[in-house]
This record gives C-alpha cells, sequence and structure tokens, in this order.
C-alpha cells in the first residue's frame, strides 16, 4: 500500500480526502500541528503530529513512511484574519509550504497536490473563471496562496518536482456516510451557519449585505462538494502516477447560488424555519464568484457527482446531526 502524506489530514477537506485514499488502497499519513484540525477527525491512517514549519520533524515522518506524494491541505485559510493580519499569513503560508516542499525534494519524493483558492483571482465579479484568468489577489490569502503556486513551479524547474494544483472555493457538504464532517472552531462558512442555526445552536444567521448587483441583492457563489473535491484528488493523483505533471486544474460547478437561495433551501430541507437578520456586507466579499472546471473534466475525467445544493445541504446536515463534535485535541 502507497504511503500519501496528507497535511491537514485532521481538517475538514484532508480528513475527507483520507478516507478516499484509503478507500483508493493507498495508505494515508496526516500530518498535522491540531492547531485546527482534530485528532479524532484522523481515522484512516496514522496521524503525525507535528509543525509544517518544523524541518527536523518533517524530515524524521518522510524518512519513516517513505510517501510516494503529498497532498497539501493545511493552511491559515481565513480571509477576514488574512485582512487584518497580513504578516501572519504571508509568514505561515510561505514558510509552511516552503519547508514543506523542501523536506519532500530532500526525501526524493517528487509527487505533489497543493490546495490553491480562487482567492488567488482576487475580485473578479461575475466572470466565469478558468485556469487561465488573471490572478490578482486582494488578500494576504490569496496572495499567499499563488506565491506557493509560483514556489512550486521553480522547484519543479530546478529540481523536477511535479504538481497538480486545484483551485477551489467554497467547499461544502460532507461524507455522505457521516463518518467525517466540518469542525471549524469559529464556525465561519455559510452552510455550517445555516445549519448551526437550524439545529437551534444559534438563533440566527447574518445576511452580510443584500444591496450586492444580484438578482435578489445577495451574494452568488459556486459550492462544491467536498467528496467530488477529494475524488479530484485522487485523480489528480493518478495524473501524477501516470507520469503527467504540473498542471493547473479549476474545480467549480460552473453555476452559483445566491445566499438567499441557500438559505430558502435549507429552511425546506431541514424543516426547520432559520431565522435571518440583514446586516452590513462584509469586507472582501465579491458580488458574483463562479468557477468552470472544463480541464478537469476533460484532461482528469472528473465529473462532480454530489454537488447540487440539495445534497450538499442534506449531506451536511446528516453528518451536523449525527457526529459528535470531536472535542478538545489532547496534550
Ligand atoms: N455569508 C453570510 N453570512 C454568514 C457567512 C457567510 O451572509 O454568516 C455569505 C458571505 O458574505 C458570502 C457567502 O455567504 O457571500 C459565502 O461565504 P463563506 O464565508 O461561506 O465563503 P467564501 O465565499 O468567503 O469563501
Amino acid at each position: 500500500m502507497k504511503n500519501i502524506l496528507v497535511t491537514g489530514g485532521a481538517g475538514y477537506i484532508g480528513s475527507h480526502c483520507c478516507k478516499a485514499l484509503k478507500l483508493a488502497g493507498y495508505n494515508p499519513i496526516t500530518y498535522d500541528n491540531l492547531s485546527t484540525g482534530w485528532a479524532k477527525s484522523v481515522k484512516y491512517g496514522p496521524l503525525e503530529r507535528g509543525d509544517l514549519r518544523d524541518r527536523a520533524r518533517l524530515d524524521e515522518v518522510f524518512a519513516r513512511w517513505e510517501p510516494k506524494a503529498v497532498m497539501h491541505f493545511a493552511a491559515l485559510s481565513q480571509v477576514g484574519e488574512a485582512v487584518k493580519n497580513p504578516g501572519k499569513y504571508w509568514r505561515d503560508n510561505i514558510t509552511s509550504s516552503l519547508t514543506l516542499i523542501e523536506a519532500a525534494i530532500h526525501a526524493k519524493c517528487f509527487d505533489f497536490i497543493f490546495s490553491s483558492t480562487c482567492a488567488t483571482y482576487g475580485d473578479q465579479d461575475g466572470v466565469l473563471l478558468a485556469e487561465d484568468s488573471p490572478q490578482t489577489p486582494i488578500n494576504a490569502y490569496g496572495s499567499s496562496k499563488r506565491a506557493i503556486e509560483d514556489m512550486l513551479r521553480d522547484f519543479g524547474n530546478a529540481y523536477g518536482l511535479r504538481s497538480v494544483i486545484f483551485r477551489y472555493f467554497n467547499v461544502a457538504g460532507a461524507d455522505p456516510d457521516a463518518e467525517c464532517g466540518e469542525f471549524h472552531d469559529p464556525e465561519t462558512h455559510l452552510i455550517p451557519i445555516i445549519l448551526e442555526v437550524a439545529s437551534g445552536e444559534r438563533s440566527a444567521l447574518t445576511v452580510f449585505g443584500e444591496d450586492y448587483p444580484t438578482p435578489d441583492g445577495t451574494c452568488i457563489r459556486d459550492f462544491v462538494h467536498v467528496s467530488d473535491l477529494v475524488d479530484a484528488h485522487i485523480l489528480g493523483l493518478k495524473w501524477l502516477e501516470a507520469g503527467k505533471g504540473n498542471r493547473i486544474f479549476c474545480l467549480g460547478s460552473g453555476k452559483g447560488f445566491s445566499v438567499r437561495e441557500v438559505i430558502e433551501r435549507a429552511r425546506r430541507l431541514t424543516n426547520r424555519p432559520i431565522p435571518v437578520e440583514i446586516g452590513p456586507r462584509r469586507r472582501g466579499d465579491a458580488a458574483k464568484l463562479v468557477l468552470g472546471s472544463a480541464r478537469a473534466a476533460v484532461e482528469l475525467g472528473w465529473t462532480p457527482k454530489r454537488s447540487s445544493l440539495e445534497l450538499m445541504i442534506s449531506d451536511a446536515w446528516l453528518a451536523y446531526s449525527s457526529l459528535e463534535w470531536p472535542v478538545a485535541n489532547a496534550e
């Protein structure tokens, strides 16, 4: 069984990816400092607790498991925090990725899959974004991810590192078997907050602005189901195993839903009222972000299977209602 090093394997997307790797016959080795992830979410392979900036610890883990590839999910990823504290994002995301890439090359592990983001595009309202759309990030989260994309290119040229880069945003849903879920503390994302309101854990959802130039005045976003997203990562791994490399793929559904539409759909699916309050716009929000995936469809054979709004909300609701919060990580 091939070992695959999964940074951030204790987090939302990483834990789902570990399940997909296990099902595809790989052994996922989670490398995570548990700063935002949960030890209890690591169920499909071993957990190596460590920080990405700790080169000695990374060398130890690479030597122990001799992974065939790296899947790099771990990063600081809150746009609001990145706007307020850019130094933290530049320092942490860049240093972590640089240390990881150098450790991988030192260990002769040349296959690398990187979770990038559509935040690298910045504010390009309403355009169907694709791999060759101009990248003009508007905050340190997007800028740091874009710099890591460049880093992978440069290390590829110098040392033969082969990378698959996925750009996406608005990942939603949960494992349809409710074995993994989304546990952010604090939670800032739309669908999980809606479900907290549906369950009664929060009293109301604040809609961040209803004066956008969209049909109902609320922002439009492109959502992709986490199961579809991790399927793409397995296809990316096969792509690298087949000797191909250095390719960027966008993973979107190509159509958007407004905040109001998501709330309405959640009301119907959960059969709960979900009270809302209208608040001011949130700094840094674009009116409409929609992403295509034509290249992933043609070259990887990726077809999203669960990315309908119904399935994303109902899978998230099932996981939310049946999974226990994974409690604090033991020291
Ligand atoms: N949103 C909202 N209220 C919330 C959280 C999010 O109105 O409590 C809106 C947000 O302004 C954006 C959309 O929902 O238009 C998706 O936001 P989220 O933070 O989930 O993802 P992002 O688009 O920032 O990646």
